[in-house]
């Protein structure tokens, strides 16, 4: 039987959290075995917020560098740069003639940053619909998300149905996959919201790139409250279901039984161990992942390697695409 397509995207909008770790990287390397696989740096995506150029190119590289340190085998998968494979961004332009104004102002994300900020460019309302085009391209099966993302799946899943339905069967109508646990790491400062990139320097975010003196500090630091039970009750205690959910996932052992075996100590202990559990990971992938930082050399011949194997499926689906809405090939 043929595997099944997977596509998954992170941002190279600042480094990798914690949360984005294991909301999705943590299990990459198992899924491209399993599956047929494209990973992308989204450096498109990126420009929402106007980052220095030189920065986001550095980000770029420092999220392939990640990927490759987690482990992904790119002999297996199709690991790109986004902006690399035009067809995401032509894509993009048809796929915005099916999808209504209404739904694309309704998605919580570009609300939230229409309440956070005065400026509001068109790139961030887009931003959905690109990545509808960036699932679409590739005829995913399956999406894997953290839940922030859970809306975004289902508007490219509308936005795939309104275009097979008005112009016939054209797209693959992609699921979502969320982890069971580990969905939304929430902020060690503010256990009530996600683990966030935008948090910099804020000690509620624990980045891939931190050091264990940093990674100590700021889980001793992480809100709790003022029992001193541990118990997995996201309700009522945040700050020490997120701690134990942290643990359970970079573990791989159910959170329930991470509950018990805590059962009867007290917080400084679960800090201790889940600080541990942080650093363990968290070594091994910066050793890796500084090194192929240093050979960008390495990291560009990757980067053309999926460029090439992205874009040949890409070409294929923009070109089904733009004959079915009438366009005209260059003869
Ligand atoms: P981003 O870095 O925002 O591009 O996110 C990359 C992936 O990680 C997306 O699938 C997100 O849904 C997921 N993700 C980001 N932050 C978290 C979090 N705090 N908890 C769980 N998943 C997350």
């Amino acid at each position: 039987m043929d595997k099944k397509t997977i596509y998954t995207a992170i941002k190279p909008t600042g480094i990798l959290t914690l949360g984005g770790y294991i909301g999705v990287a943590q299990n990459l390397k198992d899924m491209v075995k399993e599956y047929n696989a494209y990973i992308c740096i989204a450096d498109l995506h990126a420009l929402t917020i106007n980052p220095d150029p030189q920065v986001l190119r550095e980000n770029s590289y420092k999220l392939l560098a990640l990927y490759l340190a987690l482990g992904i085998d790119t002999n297996k998968c199709t690991l790109y740069l986004q902006s690399q494979v035009p067809e995401h961004a032509e894509i993009n332009w048809i796929l915005s003639n099916f999808t209504m104004f209404g739904e694309a102002t309704r998605m919580t994300q570009f609300k939230d940053h229409q309440a956070k900020s005065k400026e509001v460019n068109m790139g961030l309302l887009n931003y959905p619909i690109l990545m509808a085009g960036d699932i679409l391209l590739y005829d995913t099966d399956i999406v894997p998300v953290g839940i922030d993302q859970k809306q975004h799946v289902e508007l490219c899943r509308n936005i795939a149905i309104r275009f097979n339905h008005k112009m016939g069967d054209t797209f693959k109508v992609p699921d979502v996959m969320i982890r069971k646990e580990g969905y939304k790491i929430c902020g060690l400062s503010d256990p009530t919201k996600k683990m966030s990139k935008s948090e910099r320097g804020d000690t509620g975010t624990i980045f891939v790139e931190d050091s264990k003196e940093d990674i100590i500090k700021k889980v001793k630091r992480a809100v709790t409250d003022s029992e001193n039970e541990i118990k997995y009750d996201p309700e009522n205690k945040p700050g020490v279901s997120n701690l134990l959910t942290i643990y359970a996932c970079l573990k791989n052992i159910d959170v329930s039984s991470v509950a018990a075996q805590f059962e009867g100590q007290n917080y400084g202990t679960l800090k201790t161990e889940v600080a541990n559990a942080i650093i363990e990971t968290l070594e091994p992938l910066q050793k890796k992942y500084y090194k192929y930082l240093e050979d960008k050399d390495y990291l560009d011949e990757i980067l053309a390697k999926g460029k090439l194997k992205a874009q040949a499926k890409a070409r294929e689906t923009l070109a089904k695409v733009y004959n079915t809405v009438g366009l005209i090939p260059a003869k």
